[in-house]
């Protein structure tokens, strides 16, 4: 007789997938590409191995100590963070500050450590559109638009390869025009060619006549990050040995990409009013900001972290106010009536980050252990 065998929920959970590191790893960079953070930055891997099983994932804004012992008491041995720990290089690992510490100790218990930092907050719907769908800002858009990602590809394919070879560029996530996809201009004309002998040709003879073939231009926009995906599935899925096709980098800024948000309030607000709303909402015992102006707020500008450098940005948009991190003294002074801003404190205005992360996760892996850190990661203290 054969027993019966009795799923339990610790088999079932054994029968799941095994996760690596790397799916959590494909998983973020599919949402925010690493290759769209800033020159400065230091986000992906920072310690451990992208094929190593995991257990379960602690999400974090930054890698303390603390948060590391959390990990390892709540059995999680991958932390995501938006901050990178290691972040300007290190020489040597011998325990002499918090980051040596923790860089040996992960690798001491295992510990796998990914960042996710300004690849998350360039990306369209990342760290910015967080703060403003909480602030219930609508029709957003973004405030500093990323240039040099875009590319426009033409190709020509025989009239009746053109729907193969668009599907497979579509496939491949070519055609993207912001909330579009599948976007192409498709053009029907004649294409010339004649064959050398040592041809092999698609159509014709080798070292045949000329030949004048229907063909279609097609035309797609793509990002840079599948720069190399899409040019795979035009050449696999072309009939020609030859395939004929213009690779051009654009001038456009990207509408997809890019630093700080702007957005509108759904209903005029008091400027005081605005202040308690955004205190509350943002959870900050303290809004430094400048001057008032005596106008309903209406457009509202964020950038999570520290965003100073928006500024301008903010005021072109026509911002009533500014909404970030990390302002110094003088730099207040550029407000100079145009905007307010208010400086509700770098990890205030990031801390939405993790529900991000675990929304990405969760999405993907809905059964795996994903834990939202119950440790308060912010160096700087209120005494009000
Ligand atoms: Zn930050």
């Amino acid at each position: 007789m054969v027993a019966k065998k009795i799923v339990t929920k610790s088999n079932f959970q054994d029968n799941l997938p095994r996760m690596q590191v790397k799916d959590i790893m494909q998983a973020l960079e599919a949402f925010a590409p690493l290759t769209y953070q800033e020159g400065y930055d230091n986000s992906g891997l920072q310690v451990g191995n992208a094929g190593d099983e995991i257990k379960g994932v602690l999400l974090t804004l930054d890698v303390t100590e603390e948060v590391l012992q959390e990990a390892l008491d709540r059995n999680c041995n991958m932390i995501v963070a938006h901050h990178p720990v290691i972040f300007s290089g290190l020489k040597r690992l011998t325990g002499r500050g918090y980051v040596e510490r923790i860089v040996q100790k992960a690798i001491k218990n295992d510990l796998n450590i990914y960042a996710a930092h300004t690849n998350m907050d360039n990306a369209r719907y990342g760290v910015n559109a967080k703060i403003a769908l909480k602030l219930g800002l609508k029709g957003t858009a973004i405030l500093s638009m990323m240039m040099d990602t875009l590319r426009k590809l033409y190709t020509f394919a025989p009239a009746d390869a053109a729907d193969k070879v668009r599907e497979a560029l579509f496939d491949a996530g070519a055609g993207d025009i912001g909330r579009y996809r599948e976007c192409s201009f498709n053009t029907q004309g004649k294409g010339t060619f004649k064959p050398d002998a040592d041809a092999d040709p698609a159509i014709g003879q080798a070292g045949g006549p000329r030949e004048l073939v229907d063909e279609v231009k097609i035309e797609v926009l793509v990002q840079k990050h599948k720069e190399a995906k899409v040019l795979k599935a035009l050449f696999d899925s072309h009939p020609y040995e030859e395939v004929a096709y213009e690779f051009i980098a654009l001038q456009n800024p990207n509408q997809e990409l890019g630093a700080g948000l702007i957005g509108t309030l759904p209903q005029p607000m008091d400027e005081t009013e605005f202040l308690k709303f955004l205190r509350d909402t943002m959870k900050t015992d303290c809004i430094r900001h400048t001057a008032l102006r005596g106008k309903k707020i209406e457009r509202v500008a964020v950038c999570g972290g520290s965003g100073s450098f928006l500024l301008k940005e903010a005021i072109g948009a026509g911002a009533d106010i500014f909404i970030t991190g990390d302002f110094k003294y003088h730099q207040f002074f550029d407000a100079d009536g145009q905007t307010i801003i208010a400086d509700i404190g770098h990890y205030e205005s990031e801390q939405f980050t993790v529900e991000l992360f675990e929304e990405i996760l969760t999405e993907k892996f809905p059964n795996f252990a994903i834990l939202l850190s119950n440790t308060s990661t912010n160096p700087v203290k209120y005494f009000c």
